[in-house]
């Protein structure tokens, strides 16, 4: 073979320098604990300068560079400008704000770099450790299964391709979704996007997602869901799975969970939870009683980089009867053989429970986290986020330019600047406005939906770090620019 690089043998990867890799790791930890002791002094996100943008079109660098070179580009170009969600006043789409203890855990997570498919080691057991505790707060059988996934769109996937596999009535796995009645899976019109994807990339067809109207408080209408279900049996199609929502991203509505658990169990239908955003608030003892039925579900989809903070990417997916989740996906080639001793011993492969083969170690930081502050005080901190939820509820209700366009669900605030006398389009314009304003000029993010066809503001308060000053801080700058913006008109 002709030798065209000049290779030695005791090159490798590794830091040429171990004293200086220290040195420059811990400058790495004082900068990161510097970021993020400071949060509330900087803006919540700013734009991006065109000057920045060139030092993402760079060639491929083929030699190496001086790593305080690339420290400092980290710092110059990235840090000031990614997301924001760590501020205080971040309250945009349904994110979580991080804590300190998940970074320690994804550090660690790296250092160690297991692969999680299976095998004999120690990691397996602090996923199962996680799963089991998940079990625990959802009041879920100790002998369901579940597996850590990317987040909450894999885990209705997840979930979702256990209830087809189960309820498909023939060997989908072998057939195919060819020649058979169409199945169909009910949820809310609230329902997240993520589920219809799940449903388009297993081939169902999302005309067959059957929407069920929703009542005044954005709840699935349960009488409605009984009556299509018995027109789509008439009609010779094959109902699977309901999809109740713990929390929908609009408003944060929870649907009457134990009425469709009664549902499913008298029309012999698979009841899957999308619980992103809300299943983890059985941590709070304000919501608990709200998730009745929860515990009756046949899979679950914990979101845990949402209301339980960890860094992206973690969610869960648990499933009651672990024989029909292995079933779904197990599948061991010659290679993946399982040993009676050594590292491939052991019954803990969580490969034959999801779609990965190789997985990370991301129940490290969920171990960590739990470990360190105790469910209990994620628990506070969501009855906290509700709490807030109300104040603001009420200092809108207080003032005379701004109203509630739909009930407060959980920790999702939906609202809008109405000064009176406009017209719905100038209003949803005036509101798009303030919103922007307020993301350019660093105040706060909020979030946006729009309902009926009322453009509104959509404070989701998933934030640990967020205090009822911040609130009142929002309502100030939304007078200010609301009064400007409508002049301005
Ligand atoms: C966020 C969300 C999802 C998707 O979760 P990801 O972690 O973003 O993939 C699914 N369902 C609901 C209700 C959500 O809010």
């Amino acid at each position: 073979m002709k030798q065209t690089e000049n290779w030695q043998d005791n090159e490798n990867l590794d830091p040429a320098d171990w004293a200086s890799a220290r040195e420059r790791m811990h400058r790495m930890v004082d900068d990161a604990i510097d970021y993020l002791s400071t949060l509330r002094d900087r803006p919540v996100w700013q734009p991006m300068p065109e000057t920045i943008l060139p030092h993402f079109h760079q060639p491929l660098p083929r030699g190496p560079e001086d790593p305080q070179h690339i420290d400092e580009e980290l710092k110059a170009y990235i840090l000031p400008y990614t997301m924001g969600n760590v501020h205080p006043r971040f309250w945009a789409w349904y994110m979580g704000a991080g804590t300190v203890s998940g970074v320690i855990g994804d550090f660690w997570a790296s250092v160690l770099n297991p692969n999680l498919g299976g095998g004999q080691q120690s990691s397996n057991l602090v996923e199962a450790q996680v799963i089991d505790w998940l079990k625990e707060i959802m009041h879920y059988p100790m002998e369901a299964s579940g597996i850590l996934v990317s987040g909450g769109s894999m885990a209705n996937l997840v979930g979702l391709a256990v209830a087809r596999h189960h309820m498909s009535g023939f060997d989908i796995r072998l057939e195919g979704m060819t020649g058979t009645n169409p199945m169909v899976v009910y949820a809310s019109q609230e329902v997240h996007s993520s589920v219809q994807k799940a449903i388009e990339l297993m081939g169902m067809g999302s005309r067959f997602l059957h929407k069920v109207p929703v009542l005044a408080d954005y709840t699935m209408d349960v009488s409605a869901l009984e009556a299509m279900i018995k027109r789509d049996r008439a009609a010779g199609l094959h109902p699977i799975a309901v999809i109740g929502t713990a929390g929908t991203i609009n408003t944060g509505a929870i649907d009457d969970l134990d009425g469709l658990a009664n549902l499913c169990k008298s029309e012999n239908l698979w009841f899957h939870v999308d619980g992103a955003i809300g299943s983890i608030a059985m941590l709070s003892p304000l919501v608990q009683p709200q998730l009745k039925g929860i515990e009756r579900a046949d899979s679950v989809t914990i979101d845990l980089h949402k209301w339980l903070h960890m860094p992206f990417e973690v969610a869960c997916t648990l499933v009651r009867n672990a024989t029909n989740h292995r079933e779904t996906f197990s599948l061991i080639p010659d290679y993946l053989a399982r040993n009676t001793r050594g590292l491939a011993a052991g019954h803990l492969w969580f490969s034959e429970y999801g779609i990965q083969l190789s997985r990370r170690f991301r129940a490290l930081k969920v171990w960590m986290s739990l470990k360190e502050h105790g469910a209990d005080a994620f628990g506070r901190m969501i009855s906290k986020n509700i709490h807030q939820a109300h104040y603001l509820g009420r200092r809108i209700d207080e003032h005379p330019h701004l109203e509630l366009v739909a009930p407060i669900g959980l920790d999702i605030v939906c609202f809008r600047y109405n000064p009176g006398n406009r017209s719905l389009t100038e209003l949803n314009n005036v509101n798009k406005e303030i919103k922007l304003q307020l993301e350019e000029q660093g105040i706060a993010a909020p979030g946006y939906t729009t309902l009926g066809e009322m453009y509104c503001l959509r404070i989701a308060i998933a934030n640990h770090r967020s205090q009822l000053a911040d609130f009142d801080a929002l309502i100030s700058a939304i007078e200010e620019l609301g009064h400007k913006v409508v002049a301005s008109q």
